[in-house]
């Protein structure tokens, strides 16, 4: 509807610019295949974030199956949050293995690094980790690795929607043994469909750019590979955004503003932003104090063609088609996953839209406190 809101907008460059960065192989006629703007991308991208051994992919989904098939993971016990998109997971099972889900920290909803250690522990055939960096922020890291590289499992971070947030001076991208990110259209940086993968040997940057073209060079074939490459169009998409990414965050940051300002003193519960962390914004997620509440606030919302989402819901461990066996509970994931919205969150929404987005959810909860003082 036209004057819907919607919880993201996809950022768009200016024609020309797109244009522009596509008179390359309109001329060559290379369209894919590691062609010149999939170069220029990754050459910008490891600028832009200070990692050298990054390989742009077609999508996210894809860059996580690479990054597990390459960390020999394929097959095995990988312990993996449950508070995630759905994709974390999807990765997981299409290579065989066998999901673990960890709960996850109640104040960052991020994977608890001691229910981690617990869990490794008691099942030392874990050999992989597979923690999220929920909308943008930081795990606890320091900790994830030092329980990883105790126990010996191998660790990749999902750092799908982590593009921009940087912790203890360093992109968050840069941690662990692996990291993933995507570049689809509702993410805060994209090539309309894409992602990648971050390692840190040039070996293990050699064997993924394999894996990600079939696994041959010319007529030798090295290893298992797939289709991931990213093609010239969606790669000149990424340049002609790159470079306003950093306005987009610090946009969003001023949204967030406005928003915090708006819904102050009305009890919910927002993650936190780990000390030492610059945090991306990419999301406004807000969790109210029970399920049912929720509801009101999506209700009330919808109500003036307001559009948020319940990212995310609901919590993996209970997805209906799952093995019977691996669906332990998680209770603050599943508490979690209950009562959050993320409400609008884009560089072109106006405090006017975010002034319209919170007079709602400020009547529903203000009722809701009232109700409770008199109670
Ligand atoms: C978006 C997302 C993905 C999937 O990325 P695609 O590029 O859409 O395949 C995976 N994990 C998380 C946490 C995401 O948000």
């Amino acid at each position: 509807m036209k004057n819907s809101i919607y919880v993201t907008k996809t950022r768009m460059p200016i024609q020309e610019a797109f244009f522009q960065q596509c008179s390359d192989f309109f001329q060559s006629s290379w369209v894919t295949n590691n062609g010149a703007c999939v170069q220029k991308l990754e050459k910008s991208l490891a600028e832009y974030l200070d990692i050298s051994n990054i390989i742009s992919c077609n999508n996210g989904t894809t860059a996580l199956m690479l990054a597990i098939q390459s960390a020999g993971l394929a097959g095995k016990k990988v312990a993996v949050t449950p508070y995630t998109y759905v994709a974390t997971l999807s990765a997981l099972l299409w290579l065989g293995c066998t999901p673990v889900f960890v709960d996850v920290e109640p104040d960052t909803l991020c994977l608890s690094p001691d229910l981690l250690r617990r869990r490794l522990i008691k099942e030392p055939d874990i050999a992989g980790v597979l923690p999220v960096h929920i909308y943008g922020l930081a795990c606890d890291v320091e900790s994830l690795d030092a329980i990883c590289r105790e126990q010996g499992a191998t660790l990749i971070y999902d750092g799908a929607q982590a593009f921009g947030s940087r912790y203890k001076g360093k992109s968050l991208l840069a941690y662990g043994d692996y990291s993933i990110c995507s570049f689809h259209a509702t993410k805060i940086f994209h090539t309309v469909e894409g992602g990648c993968v971050i390692s840190h040997t040039d070996e293990v940057h050699k064997a993924l750019s394999l894996a990600r073209a079939f696994g041959h060079i010319g007529d030798t074939h090295y290893c298992l590979g797939i289709n991931g490459k990213m093609s010239e169009l969606h790669a000149a998409m990424g340049l002609a955004l790159l470079p306003g990414t950093d306005a987009e965050i610090e946009r969003r940051g001023q949204l967030h503003t406005a928003y915090d300002a708006a819904l102050e003193g009305l009890g919910l519960m927002r993650p936190i932003v780990r000390e030492g962390q610059k945090w991306n914004n990419a999301y406004y997620p807000i969790l109210m104090p029970d399920e049912r509440c929720r509801d009101l606030v999506e209700r009330a919302l919808l109500a003036e063609h307001i559009h948020p989402r319940r990212y995310f819901y609901p919590s993996l461990n209970i997805l209906p088609y799952l093995n019977q066996k691996w669906r332990t509970p998680c209770p603050v994931a599943e508490n979690a996953a209950r009562r959050v919205l993320c409400l609008p969150m884009y560089g072109d929404l106006s405090e006017d839209h975010v002034r319209r987005a919170t007079r709602n959810v400020r009547n529903v909860l203000r009722y809701k406190v009232q109700v409770q003082e008199k109670a």
